[in-house]
């Protein structure tokens, strides 16, 4: 294959921690390498923070709250949140760029969704700010009572790597325009964008000290959760780190906020638009390789329509070409790190044990001999409480599975401690309504698949998440509110 370097004008970068408006290197001086997961390469190196660089980050964002920062009119404020989106479109080629060589996604998914979203988390909630209120009540003639919208504070941002740059900014964005201060620590695996955005706010407008952010692996997010001076924790990742930072912030009672992992069921009825349901499910299943929490990968089918629906998806699945992510014609690039690999490929292990038939795929991709590149892979036969069904395995894997009646596939679909999202298809628009009010997660789409509204709560229920994001709710995470009570 050929490397991406001869396929992209745009040189990998070094990543250093951003403290006050500048980029630094560690305290203690340590770095780790940051790699192709496509080609195996060493992009470059990035810092590893330890304790003090989050102490030093910590220190800078609550001197910058009570600074400039905290004083700003609000449209001052909005129109430097407009110019960070605003440059990362004119940025977006070279942001594409890195995000496609740190996670191995295809180029043109980079700047579909990655990076045209990240510029319109900032745009969104440029425009939300100028708009949002907060309640007010008058009590007979005895009082007024009105709430003072502030923030929270100093708020540490925790980011998974699957879509780095998107994530980040829609964290980002809504803490900016709530007028928070920020420790950002990006995933180890994914560190550029992040790093890149640090810059783009400062030549956006924002103050020194209120955009900070320190690299490293789970122990620099560690001195975050725990730190006494953070008051918030908004994270995206693995439910079982989820729990870990629940523990660590509970000594200081800290806000949080949590986005985590999904197994999330496709349901597809009889009555459904075959062909729709074809296109979206191959979305649903295999864009971003799988690796988006929202991916749909547990399919449920009504029996009539079984046979035709595996034939025609496994047909055009095989159509999907796995390679190289500056290739424009590839459908799905190199999974994440080594490590994610082994985790996918060994599932992969665990569906044959469970007795699973591959319909396509069950293997590393042809053809390839460097990078970390799985088939698309669709399993049949397993048992709905087998690993591979209920388990997140988060790359290009999906289990089908027939049904007969209502009553049994709500049961499978809610027989799981997930609750992050669903699709249901079905012409049928009681039945939608009807089983949408049944089934246990944070979001229910009929007859389609990550359709978003910004203005919408995102989030999950069970152990998918805590809380909501996107407008209002963003919102009421990153500000605390005051009560106020005048007697008249
Ligand atoms: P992860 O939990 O391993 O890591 C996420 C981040 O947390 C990284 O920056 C990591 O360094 C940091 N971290 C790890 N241990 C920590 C600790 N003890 N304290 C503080 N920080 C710590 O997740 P991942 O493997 O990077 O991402 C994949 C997961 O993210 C999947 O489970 C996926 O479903 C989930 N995800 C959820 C959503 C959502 O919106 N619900 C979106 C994207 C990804």
């Amino acid at each position: 294959m050929e490397t991406t370097e001869t396929r992209t004008e745009v040189q990998p970068i070094d990543c250093s921690h951003y403290i006050n408006g500048t980029y630094v290197t560690s305290n203690n001086g340590k770095n780790f390498e940051n790699v192709n997961p496509a080609t195996e390469e060493v992009l470059g190196v990035v810092a590893e923070g330890g304790k003090e660089d989050v102490d030093q980050a910590v220190r800078v964002a609550r001197k910058a709250l009570k600074g400039e920062w905290g004083n700003m009119p609000l449209r001052q404020r909005s129109a430097i949140i407009r110019k960070v989106g605003d440059l990362i479109l004119e940025r977006k080629d070279e942001l594409a760029a890195l995000e496609s060589l740190d996670t191995g996604k295809p180029i043109w998914l980079s700047k579909k969704v990655d990076i045209d979203r990240a510029a319109y988390n900032f745009h969104f909630f440029a425009d939300y700010m100028t708009s949002i209120g907060t309640e007010s009540y008058q009590q007979d003639d005895i009082a007024i009572h009105y709430a003072v919208r502030r923030p929270v504070g100093v708020v540490g941002l925790i980011n998974p790597w699957n879509l780095p740059l998107l994530l980040m900014t829609w964290k980002l964005a809504p803490a900016l325009a709530a007028g928070n201060t920020v420790v950002m620590k990006p995933s180890e695996v994914t560190p550029m964008t992040a790093t890149v955005l640090a810059q783009i706010c400062s030549d956006a407008g924002v103050p020194d000290g209120v955009v900070n952010m320190v690299h490293g692996f789970g122990e620099t997010g560690a001195a975050i959760t725990s730190h006494d001076d953070v008051d918030a924790i908004a994270f995206t990742g693995e439910t079982v780190t989820g729990s870990t930072i629940m523990k660590a912030a509970a000594p200081t009672l800290k806000k949080l906020s949590f986005e985590l992992g999904g197994k999330n069921p496709n349901i597809i009825f009889a009555d459904a638009d075959l062909d729709d349901v074809i296109e979206t499910t191959l979305k649903s299943s295999f864009i971003n390789q799988g690796e988006v929490c929202l991916c749909g990968s547990r399919i449920y089918v009504e029996r009539p329509i079984y046979d035709e629906f595996l034939e025609k998806f496994a047909e055009r699945a095989k159509e999907l070409k796995v390679g190289d992510p500056f290739d424009p014609e590839t459908k799905v690039g190199a999974l994440v790190s080594e490590e994610h690999y082994r985790k996918v490929l060994s599932y992969l292990d665990i569906a044959k044990e469970e007795g699973g038939n591959f319909l396509i795929g069950g293997k590393v991709a042809e053809g390839l001999d460097k990078g970390f590149f799985v088939e698309p892979t669709i399993i049949t036969g397993l048992e709905n409480d087998s690993r591979c069904v209920s388990e997140e395995i988060f790359g290009p894997v999906v289990t089908v599975t027939p049904f007969d009646t209502e009553e049994e596939v709500m049961h499978q679909v809610n027989d799981t401690h997930y609750g992050l999202s669903s699709s249901l298809w079905t012409s049928n628009i009681k039945r939608a309504t009807r089983l949408s009010a049944q089934i246990e997660a944070g979001m229910v789409w009929v007859n389609t698949w990550f359709l978003r509204d910004l203005r919408t709560p995102f989030g999950g229920m069970k152990h998918s998440g805590i809380g909501r994001e996107g407008g209002a709710h963003s919102f009421d995470f990153y500000s605390e509110l005051t009560n106020v009570t005048v007697k008249l």
